[in-house]
């Protein structure tokens, strides 16, 4: 397969790695082609990211920071070569990884695709101007810039504001009874109750007899006066005369939202103001001159509000046309198509990308790449098929296929069976997780993997027995939901099983989360609705599995509770690193120091002082059972078990809720990763499991509905047999189970099917049809029919 005039002459078209020992890798060697796709497989935790990521794509990054710059060098040091012995033949690396963007990012599709900076050049350069007007800058059409932006929602599009009746919510009330719910509690309230007082209103009057210009001026006032506050005295305390500054509700209740640090007074604050569209720019969040620009008569706002499939129609160009316009939209065409082709047209330019699916950003950065003219790199993706419908998986692979044929090599770290059919080489490494796995199985054409039998993979990927008919259960009954009208969907009603398990699918953008958004809270026939997303367990590495399933408060007890620790009159708190006392209070508990660097993204590097412990030496002399605290963190939830099980049969009875917590986490399949794995480091699948397994362990009364948004995403096909029996074993106990699936071989297995499309965007948002399996199958219109017929033959 190597190319046959590969870039570099002086190699043999190899990737050749020896030595890997990054995490659970046991000196992995392996020769990878180049300019090919190659995938790389195995269960989840069994080392593929750490080979793929980890070693070949870290070398890669480390050797393109030494060559740019030479300054980076500390850097490197600081954050460490991965663990490698040798990799020769490497082309530099482009890493497309799965990550959703940060919630507060005012990022976008089209600044991600950067199809927002093409089209503000056309405006710029092509566009209408209103006779007399001067050509703007494309500067001037964006609203992240102080040239575009609209000056009074700052480009935000909407604005807060408080309104009377927010601030004043029970008007019957005077002002000394507390009718101004939006003002500070305790002393403050008081002091300017006084100072309203002191101005001769009358806080005593209901609310809603005071005439309305007072009552204008004391919710709305940019004054503030300054006035002597005589205070009533209290019977047992004398105050004196003071000076008391006013302030409105209303700047107050806004500079508490902007500026205040306590999270807690801002989300009070937030509870009275309510947001509207911008009343100057309408939420366009351009400035008027740059919304007076036009071209093929719609303003940039408008454009970037279309879908990306018909935006391509609105920007073909009249005859008449210059040539500037014509090659920008020729260009701008061509990227949109690219967006389209990997099932994406339904997104708008302007959508928010912290609204986006991390598979949906990674595909959008795969567009981009696409275009980008690169050649000679590899591309190491993680999981592209994650969200997408079997339909799009197929225009996927020939997106890969191109990206090969333009010189390039992509490595792709996948679970998709038919993804692994389409590879010309396949590295599968295992044969289990952690400390079970870290070898390579197998390295070679796909067809080569049929005769390895310790691989996981090689038993789904060649098995074609039909299967298992399983019994369809008997709905106990049925939640209605809608009619729905949101998003693309138009007065949908959709019926949900009770006592079931039901999978909801359709391609991308059919809107299948909009439709089970719409289950919420107080259902007729629920007694409970666990929402299990793959929303990050937390945002910074304080938070991590430990702490989040609530077994590291079990933990600090059990340290808490040893002689050394009794001597030394530490309590619980002091084997926490979130709270001074024992904790490093140079990473103060993180175990990471960030390190900044000009030009590149900052990194973390392990921290000086603890070396990654996250605690002071004194905490660390405190042994349970021979392990310190940072050596329990660092045990892996399997490894934690058998610890714990010890200590329980040794008579700690103390431990055994530890136990409990552990078990659910081996029985989601997270056996492999360490108790301290900072979230930050989770994706969003494993997190999603994390929240599985701490609602296993509680006890459960009554109905309880689950939903859960494409919970194999990041599995093994042996993972998902794992979870399925995790899943069904609660629709046994008499549960409901909602989720929104793009594997066939769950849908297969489920009682009844509801499919949404057919196309995404507007051309969905419709019930096609709903029903068992064999029904939906069967069904003519339905995109996702002919794949699961294949596997229900
Ligand atoms: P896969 O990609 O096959 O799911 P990984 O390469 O992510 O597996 O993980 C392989 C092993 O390395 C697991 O046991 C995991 O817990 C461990 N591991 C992953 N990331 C880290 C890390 N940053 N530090 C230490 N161990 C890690
Ligand atoms: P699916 O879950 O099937 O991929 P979604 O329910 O996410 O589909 O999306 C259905 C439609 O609604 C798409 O056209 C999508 O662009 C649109 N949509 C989804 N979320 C939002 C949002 N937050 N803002 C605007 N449009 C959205
Ligand atoms: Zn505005
Ligand atoms: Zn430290």
């Amino acid at each position: 397969m190597p190319h046959p005039d590969s870039p570099d002459p002086r190699h043999d078209g190899l990737v050749r790695v020896r030595g890997a020992r990054e995490h659970n890798l046991r000196g992995v060697d392996v020769d990878v082609p180049r300019d090919v796709l190659a995938v790389f497989t195995g269960v989840s935790g069994s080392g593929k990211s750490s080979l793929a990521f980890g070693t070949i794509y870290a070398e890669a990054q480390r050797r393109y920071f030494e060559s740019v710059a030479p300054y980076a060098r500390r850097l490197i040091h600081q954050v460490g070569a991965p663990k490698v012995g040798e990799i020769s033949g490497l082309p530099p690396a482009v890493s497309l990884q799965q990550s959703r963007s940060a919630p507060t990012s005012r990022s976008s599709v089209g600044t991600v695709t950067t199809l927002s900076n093409s089209l503000r050049m056309l405006f710029s350069r092509a566009g209408r101007y209103p006779a007399g007007a001067e050509r703007l800058d494309s500067d001037a059409f964006s609203p992240n810039t102080a040239a575009g932006a609209c000056p009074r929602c700052h480009g935000i599009g909407r604005v807060h504001r408080t309104t009377e009746a927010l601030l004043v919510p029970d008007p019957g009330l005077s002002i000394r009874e507390g009718a101004i719910a939006a003002w500070p509690g305790a002393w403050q309230g008081k002091n300017l109750r006084d100072i309203l007082d002191a101005l001769g209103h009358d806080v005593d009057r209901p609310w809603r007899e005071l005439e309305q210009a007072d009552r204008d001026w004391i919710l709305f006032t940019d004054e503030q006066p300054v006035v002597t506050v005589h205070p009533v005295r209290d019977a047992d305390r004398i105050q004196r005369p003071y000076q008391g500054t006013y302030m409105s509700a209303d700047r107050y209740v806004l500079k508490t939202f902007a500026d205040s640090k306590s999270q807690s007074l801002r989300a009070k604050a937030e509870k009275f103001l309510e947001s509207t569209p911008c009343p100057v720019c309408g939420g366009a969040r351009l400035r008027a001159e740059s919304l007076a620009v036009t071209f093929a008569g719609r303003t940039i706002a408008e454009l970037a509000r279309l879908p990306l499939s018909e935006l391509a129609d609105a920007l073909s160009t009249p005859g008449d046309a210059s040539e500037t316009a014509r090659v920008l939209t020729d260009d701008l065409r061509a990227r949109l198509a690219t967006v389209t082709e990997l099932g994406l047209g339904y997104l708008a330019l302007d959508r928010p990308t912290p609204t986006l699916s991390a598979g949906e950003l990674q595909r959008l950065r795969l567009a981009t790449q696409l275009r980008s003219g690169l050649f000679g790199v590899v591309y190491v993706l993680d999981e592209p098929s994650a969200g997408l419908h079997p339909a799009d998986t197929e225009s996927l692979l020939t997106v890969l296929d191109r990206l090969k044929a333009a010189g390039n090599s992509v490595f792709v770290v996948e679970h998709h069976l038919d993804v692994m059919r389409h590879a010309d080489w396949l590295v599968d490494v295992g044969p289990l997780a952690g400390e079970h796995g870290g070898r390579v199985l197998h390295s070679g054409p796909v067809a080569g993997l049929r005769d390895v039998p310790d691989s996981a993979t090689a038993r789904f990927l060649f098995d074609d027995s039909p299967a298992v008919e399983r019994h369809v259960r008997e709905p106990r009954g049925w939640l209605k939901v809608g009619p729905v009208t949101r998003h693309n969907l138009r007065d949908v009603t959709a019926e949900f099983p009770f006592g079931a398990f039901t999978a909801v699918t359709g391609v991308s953008g059919s809107g299948k989360s909009t439709l089970i958004g719409e289950i919420t809270e107080e259902l007729d026939g629920v007694g409970r609705l666990v929402v299990v997303d793959q929303k990050p367990i937390g945002r910074t590495p304080r938070s991590n599995l430990a702490t989040y399933t609530g077994l590291f408060d079990v933990v600090r007890k059990l340290f808490a509770g040893t002689d050394a620790a009794k001597e030394r009159g530490y309590g619980v708190g002091r084997f926490s690193f979130n709270v001074p006392g024992g904790r490093c209070e140079t990473c103060q508990g993180e175990g990471f120091v960030s390190v900044e660097l000009l030009f590149l993204p900052s990194t973390y590097a392990p921290c000086p002082d603890c070396g990654g412990a996250r605690y002071n030496p004194e905490t660390l002399q405190v042994t349970y059972r021979g392990r310190s605290i940072a050596e329990v963190l660092d045990l892996t939830v399997e490894s934690a078990t058998a610890f714990f099980t010890d200590a329980a049969a040794a008579g700690d009875d103390a431990a055994r809720p530890v136990l409990r917590s552990l078990r659910t986490l081996l029985d989601v399949g997270l056996g492999y990763l360490r108790l301290g794995q900072p979230a930050t480091e989770l994706s969003g699948g494993e997190a999603q499991r994390i929240k599985l397994a701490s609602e296993l362990q509680r006890v459960r009364r009554g109905h309880t509905l689950y939903l859960l948004d494409e919970p194999t995403t990041g599995l093994h096909p042996a993972d998902v047999e794992v979870l399925l029996r995790q899943l069904h074993g609660l629709v046994d106990a008499g549960h409901s189970v909602v989720v929104v699936e793009h594997d066939m071989a769950v849908v297969a297995g489920a009682d009844w099917v509801v499919d949404l499309g057919p196309g995404g965007g507007d051309a969905g948002g419709r019930v096609v049809v709903a029903g068992p399996p064999r029904l939906v199958a069967a069904d003519p219109d339905s995109r996702t029919a002919p794949y699961l017929a294949r596997l229900l033959h």
